[in-house]
């Protein structure tokens, strides 16, 4: 008899009522794709949270396996550029949207999807990374290449106690960045200061509208929010500097002005982790594998079982999670 492996599967009725079943699949039951992976470890991003939700768009195929990020061993390659037992790690590419995801027991992927693990870091701790740290080192490699250095001046990271805030605290710190963080939780400031900020600020300070330019108080920012908050952070950005935005926990709009680019040379760096090109994800992974302290991963990692996915959306969506959660598939 075929092996069976559990899953999530996300489905919807006529009236686009959204239902979760947990349930066993063989091989059969997954998608195309060329090469078969054992899926031992999964996470849950904001993204994640709104797909098993419902509360946002995210599935584009019904019924859907969720899960945007996984860590695992290939079983079989077709195209041969895998041999079993290879530890790969994949995000984006439309897993857990539009193709079969994580958050099961095996995916069937494709080999150009798939990034080889690096070898000092374990399935957990890349998952614990995930799609949200791995943004995070898109961003800080953005900065870098706009030549935003330490020695410039402060950088802002909006969303601090969120998963791309905090690996983008804690790498911006240990990259020797004096990190401002923004958080609407003052109660986690000690927990941000031991991930590498310098300085906290609440995040109300940055929620208001503001005047088109404001006073120069950091050269970079890692902008996890966008909305208003992005608008002011682009406002009191240093002439020369540049902010990397990558997400919308506070709104997809942008109320901003012109003011900041055109009187301060100021630069929007657009980050997307799903059809990044291949280089640039090998390169994030490497440097995330050398550049991001284990023991701060650690620090802001909860590891959860396979049946605590669902509560943990909902805990990631009421703003309950701190950090990063490591879903073990096997558990
Ligand atoms: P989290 O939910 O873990 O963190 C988001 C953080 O934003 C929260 O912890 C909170 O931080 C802050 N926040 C939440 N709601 C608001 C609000 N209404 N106004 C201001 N701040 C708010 O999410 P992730 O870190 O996983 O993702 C952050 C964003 O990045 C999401 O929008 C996500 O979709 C996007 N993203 C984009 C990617 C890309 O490819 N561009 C890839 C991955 C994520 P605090 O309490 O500290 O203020």
């Amino acid at each position: 008899m075929a092996e069976t492996f559990k899953a999530i599967l996300i489905d919807r009725d006529e009236d686009k009522k959204q239902s979760l079943s947990h349930v066993d699949l063989t091989t059969d039951d997954l998608m195309e794709g060329d090469t078969l992976v054992r899926v031992t470890h999964s996470t849950v991003n904001y993204k994640d949270a709104l797909a098993v939700t419902g509360k946002g768009p995210v599935i584009r195929r019904w019924p859907m396996i969720p899960g945007i990020d996984l860590a695992g061993e290939v079983v079989s390659c077709e195209t041969g550029a895998f041999q079993p037992g290879d530890r790969v790690i994949l995000n984006g590419f439309g897993l857990g949207e539009t193709h079969y995801g994580a958050y099961a027991g095996m995916a069937r992927v494709k080999a150009d999807w798939l990034i080889r693990r690096p070898e000092t870091l374990s399935a957990a701790e890349a998952m614990s990374v995930g799609t949200a740290g791995y943004t995070a080192m898109l961003c800080v490699i953005a900065l870098e290449r706009h030549q935003i250095t330490p020695d410039r001046g402060p950088v802002v990271v909006t969303g601090a106690t969120g998963g791309v805030g905090s690996v983008a605290t804690a790498l911006l710190g240990k990259l020797g960045y004096h990190v401002i963080a923004s958080t609407g939780r003052s109660e986690e400031a000690d927990y941000l200061k031991s991930l590498g900020a310098s300085e906290i600020i609440d995040r109300k300070e940055l929620s208001e509208p503001g005047k088109p330019l404001g006073k120069e108080r950091w050269v970079g920012g890692v902008d996890a929010v966008g909305s208003v908050t992005l608008a002011n952070v682009l406002a009191q950005t240093k002439y020369g500097g540049a902010v990397a935005c990558c997400g919308l926990a506070g709104g997809m709009d942008l109320p901003a002005s012109v003011a900041p680019f055109i009187l301060r040379g100021v630069s929007l760096l657009g980050i997307d982790s799903v059809m990044a090109p291949k280089a640039i994800r090998e390169l994030a992974w490497q440097r995330i594998a050398s550049d991001l302290d284990r023991e701060k991963l650690t620090s802001i990692t909860r590891e959860i079982g396979f049946s605590d996915i669902e509560q943990a959306t909902s805990d990631l969506l009421a703003g309950k999670v701190r950090g990063r959660l490591v879903v073990n598939i096997a558990s």
